[in-house]
């Protein structure tokens, strides 16, 4: 096996994941997470088809169904929490059979735990500079001494600094949607039990729903914008953003923001898909959202980045760790893949949060007939079909 030394920035989805088999295959990777500990927080994130095998085959699909979330319905309500549509939250995130539903954070969790004790962190550390020659890569962080590896991957989201270091800037690969989502954990106050709650106005949504066995909730907002221009490290100036575009807003709206300035786990980015002609520069590779985020909206990112881990790593097992061949099938065991992950977002923007009354009301109308409909699976079960649409091989 040649260039077994491994740097993967980012421990979320796709960084433990490739950590993981990375170490089974008998490579050696170590991380590096620029937060200081494990990133809590974030939505409940859908795992399907392709990727419930990844955690199958991890050994870990016990623990996650046993995280499951279970929320059974969703519900549209007015100003007056009055429900006026509803759904199974089945059909509204499109699962269907095996495909479960975790919080992000519980599920960064299990992957981490599955890669101790054999895998090296660095908490609280970022690369500053990569130069790679013939034979490896050498590597400067922040804080600790400059190091040199043989491979570097960027598992590091939307805002990759693996990409901005070996591809170039943000800007070119980047497509901002036009929304922009918030997250944070608050008190159940309305005792949700197993259920969410979507209240629109025109170009706004705000959400609730209840987690962890109904002892807390989520607060969600997605609204349109255009590109806004803020610290991404600044966690007030964020909030500050939100609780402008919400400012007079009714339902339980005016107390979730209030609730949002104690907010831990305060989440807020924009809705944006990553498109890129190549996920590889010589000896560094991209995998998960920094390769080819798909947005909240597809709900597909996670399955996307487990399953991407999953043939990054075993294909360079099976070429004995000669990275350009396996970069390249890799590529191709995942493109068409991401092709329908991404497509699968498409006027979901349209359809979670409308832009006039009008539409609020058409898309009122849509879901209380789509129980009538012999079809509804037709309409709400692309993510899952496009999920199941690769073949998980074994290395
Ligand atoms: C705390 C958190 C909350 C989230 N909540 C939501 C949500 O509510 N809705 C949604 O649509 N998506 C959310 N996401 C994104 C979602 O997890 C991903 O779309 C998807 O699961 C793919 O995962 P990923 O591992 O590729 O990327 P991500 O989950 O984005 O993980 C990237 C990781 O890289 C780390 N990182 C970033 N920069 C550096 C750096 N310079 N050096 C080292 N590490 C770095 C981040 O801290 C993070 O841990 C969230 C991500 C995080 C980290």
């Amino acid at each position: 096996m040649r260039n077994k030394t491994i740097l993967i920035s980012g421990s979320s989805v796709a960084g433990p994941t490739l950590a993981y088999w990375l170490a089974r295959h008998g490579f050696r990777p170590t991380v590096v997470e620029r937060a200081a500990s494990l990133r809590e927080g974030g939505y409940a994130v859908d795992v399907r088809g392709a990727a419930v095998e990844v955690i199958e085959r991890m050994g870990l699909l016990t623990q996650v169904r046993s995280l499951a979330t279970e929320t059974e319905r969703t519900a549209y309500v007015d100003a007056d929490n009055r429900q006026v549509a509803g759904l199974t939250a089945d059909a509204r995130n499109g699962r269907e059979g095996d495909d479960l539903e975790i919080m992000r954070g519980d599920l960064a969790r299990l992957l981490f735990d599955a890669t101790q004790p054999e895998v090296e962190y660095l908490w609280g550390e970022s690369v500053t500079s990569l130069v790679q020659d013939a034979d490896g890569v050498r590597v400067t962080f922040e804080k600790a001494a400059p190091r040199t590896f043989d491979l570097v991957l960027g598992a590091d989201g939307l805002h990759s600094n693996i990409r901005g270091l070996a591809f170039g800037a943000e800007s070119e690969f980047v497509k901002d949607l036009g929304y922009y989502v918030s997250i944070f954990s608050t008190e159940n106050h309305l005792n949700l039990d197993r259920q969410e709650l979507c209240y629109n106005t025109p170009g706004k949504l705000a959400a609730m729903y209840s987690a962890n066995g109904n002892s807390e909730a989520k607060a969600q907002f997605y609204f349109t914008s255009d590109k806004l221009d803020y610290d991404r490290r600044d966690t007030k100036a964020q909030k500050r953003i939100l609780a402008e575009a919400y400012a007079g807003e009714g339902w339980v709206v005016p107390q979730l923001l209030e609730a949002m300035w104690d907010a831990k786990d305060f989440y807020f980015d924009s809705v944006s898909q990553v498109r890129l002609d190549s996920w590889s520069r010589g000896r560094v590779a991209l995998v998960g959202d920094a390769a080819h985020c798909a947005s909240p909206l597809s709900g597909m990112g996670t399955d996307l980045a487990l399953v991407g881990a999953y043939f990054l790593a075993g294909e360079l097992k099976a070429v004995g760790g000669d990275y350009p061949i396996a970069f390249a099938r890799y590529e191709q065991h995942m493109r068409d893949y991401v092709a329908k992950g991404q497509k699968s977002a498409g006027d979901n923007g349209k359809w979670f949060v409308p832009e006039t009354k009008g539409m609020i009301g058409f898309r009122n109308q849509n879901i209380r007939m789509l129980q009538y409909m012999p079809w509804k699976n037709m309409i709400t079960g692309g993510a899952s079909r496009a999920a199941k649409s690769v073949d998980i091989k074994a290395y």
